[in-house]
């Protein structure tokens, strides 16, 4: 087996490589934002045919340090898009954020298959994305822990519809507090989950619980149910990774411990199950296991994100790109924790609302929304 991985030194793509070691899966193209003394390494181990740096002010950088090597070494946007196309068994889409979106349009096109843990691709261009899926008579696997999970439940249902998604959420490291409470919440205490180990922006969407928002209408998109078939249920141990209610009321769930590679490997080996390093569960270890509902009044990034998916069209995208600028001013200390909430709610509200957008007129609708997002604070691009 041979993949392409695509944001190779975040958390999923280092986490990809461990798999990708551990089975002997080749690699034959990576591509990084930044962190180019983890991209140099990864090249050196891997040996693949191209690397990719998106930004081109690493491109010098990273071909000197590659110049004893005969791979060959691309830069910029579209160069993340070629290396999409390239022939492969899966292309592993780790980027973060909205940057996804191009590139999985690319793999979809070029009919690779596609195994994503670029949430923001379904979020932001969801109905496009599922349309070129369907076009170009490939696949596409979700990495996202509890998109994994459902699909988990899902396997061998047969044409059984499913009533209901019950789509777990941690609940992150301010569950329980009260928006007073949260008002002068640092970076340093938003950056610290309680249960799983994951980059910076996934992190602080978890503790806005944007995250479980973004992940609502990603279930949306790729289950075809509808947004009121989706419960958000707070399951502190992160155990319960998500499940799916039948419509005779059995409900089927997916366990495990919190370890990205279990998702991750069989994202690669489906339909396949293989032995995977992540620990193994304890349920008698585990004890107790508890479920409780959302408060969205104080995580309205979630209130936001329901509206968002049920007024369709550009929403989703304004919902994602506002948050996606917010969350780089709060890492940048420019703004406070809840002034991303009310980012995201106001975007929501102000952005030109667009019912069947175009590629292009996502493309629109995310500078809008970041414009929106940067006049409101009066700060500049970050
Ligand atoms: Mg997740």
């Amino acid at each position: 087996m041979e993949i392409v991985l695509l944001g190779s030194t975040g958390s999923i793509g280092t986490q990809t490589l461990d798999v990708c070691r551990m089975h002997n899966i080749r690699v034959k193209a990576l591509s990084a934002n930044s962190s180019i003394d983890i991209l140099e390494k990864q090249a050196r181990e891997f040996c693949p045919e191209y690397i990719a740096v998106s930004d081109e002010k690493y491109y010098g950088e990273i071909k000197s340090l590659l110049s004893d090597t005969s791979i060959k070494i691309l830069c910029g946007e579209e160069a993340v898009c070629e290396l999409a196309q390239l022939k492969c068994d899966r292309v592993v889409n780790a980027v973060v954020g909205f940057a996804g979106l191009l590139p999985t349009l690319a793999a979809l096109k070029a009919k690779n298959s596609v195994a994503l843990a670029n949430k923001e691709t379904l979020v932001a261009g969801g109905e496009l994305v599922m349309k070129t899926l369907k076009e170009n008579d490939t696949s596409l696997l979700l990495i996202d822990s509890e998109h994994s999970a459902i699909f988990q439940c899902l396997m061998g249902a047969g044409d059984n519809k499913l009533s209901k998604i019950i789509l777990t959420a941690s609940g992150g490291p301010f569950f329980g507090k009260s928006r007073d409470e949260l008002k002068n919440v640092t970076k340093a205490q938003a950056l610290s989950h309680p249960n799983w180990k994951m980059g910076a922006k996934i992190t602080i969407d978890s503790a806005t619980m944007m995250n479980k928002g973004l992940e609502l209408i990603e279930a949306v998109r790729y289950f075809d149910v509808s947004p009121e078939q989706v419960e958000i249920v707070i399951h502190r141990q992160s155990i319960v990774h998500s499940a799916v209610e039948f419509e005779d009321g059995a409900i089927i769930a997916q366990l495990g411990t919190a370890d990205m590679r279990i998702p991750i490997q069989l994202a690669l080996t489906y339909p396949k199950r293989l032995p995977c390093p992540a620990k193994k569960l304890s349920l008698a270890e585990v004890g107790t296991l508890t479920f409780e509902k959302p408060d969205e009044e104080v995580f309205n990034c979630l209130k936001a994100a329901k509206k968002a998916i049920k007024m369709g069209g550009n929403a989703p995208c304004i919902i994602n790109c506002a948050n996606e600028a917010a969350v780089s001013l709060f890492l940048n200390d420019k703004i406070g924790f809840l002034d991303i909430g009310s980012a995201v709610e106001d975007a929501l509200s102000n952005v030109k609302f667009i019912k069947d957008p175009s590629l292009e007129e996502i493309l629109e609708t995310k500078r809008a929304a970041e414009n929106y997002v940067y006049s409101k604070f009066k700060q500049g691009d970050i």
